[in-house]
């Protein structure tokens, strides 16, 4: 039995969110959302989750190494004994490392990296153009999916407005991070033969038949 271990990156709004959920749902995977299991091990005050808590509440950065030691719990459950979906770690081409020698250690290794990419400009035009109902959080896109009435919700007539993470500026230094970070990242798994790219500039279904296939290719390999 072959493993489909996976990493998966992308600008926020390139639609890895979309993406991770069918894949979850196509091959049966556990996905890890960094962020998510952070938080869920502070909640949780399990030893790596204290330590992580020190370095927060001091308003520091949680070294690699104990985020690794994280991802690592949940890697090692039984849930992923077949593989896993990783988003948000590893972020740097240091933490790409960590978690090579990690797996390493376990006689396991990635199956590949997963790059949906989409260029500045369509991010910031699909991102800027959300706007929010007030009241009960209804979503519009100004360009694909208007209300009838300019800044007002269909549902409940209250007031549209833009949250500040979707606001160009704001969205220019998040991307402008994004890159920073993820360049280092991408030459790491291109090194290794691991990355494969899709366009997130394609409709979410093709999108999504194209990650399925090249992974599907990618299992066939392993089990030859
Ligand atoms: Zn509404």
């Amino acid at each position: 039995m072959s493993e489909l271990n996976l990493v998966l990156m992308g600008p926020p709004g390139a639609g890895k969110g979309t993406q991770a959920e069918r894949l979850v749902d196509d091959f049966d995977l556990p996905y890890y959302a960094t962020g998510d299991i952070l938080r869920a091990a502070v909640e949780e005050e399990s030893e790596l989750g204290r330590e992580a808590k020190e370095y927060m509440d001091r308003g520091d950065l949680v070294p690699d190494k104990v985020i690794c030691k994280v991802v690592m719990e949940r890697v090692d459950s039984a849930e992923a004994e077949d593989g896993f979906l990783l988003d948000g770690f590893p972020r740097t081409s240091g933490q790409a490392e960590t978690l090579e020698e990690a797996l390493d250690r376990r006689g396991r290794s990635l199956t590949a990296a997963l790059l949906i990419e989409a260029p500045d400009e369509d991010v910031i035009r699909r991102l800027s153009g959300r706007r929010i109902c007030k009241k009960n959080g209804h979503v519009y896109h100004m360009d694909f999916d208007p209300p009838k009435n300019e800044g007002v919700c269909d549902q409940d007539g209250s007031k549209l407005v833009q949250r500040d993470d979707d606001k160009p500026e704001t969205l220019k230094k998040r991307l402008a991070v994004y890159h920073d970070q993820t360049e280092g990242l991408i030459d790491f798994y291109e090194n290794r033969g691991l990355l494969r790219r899709f366009d997130g500039t394609r409709q979410p279904d093709e999108v999504h038949n194209h990650i399925r296939a090249t992974l599907a290719t990618l299992k066939l390999e392993a089990e030859l």
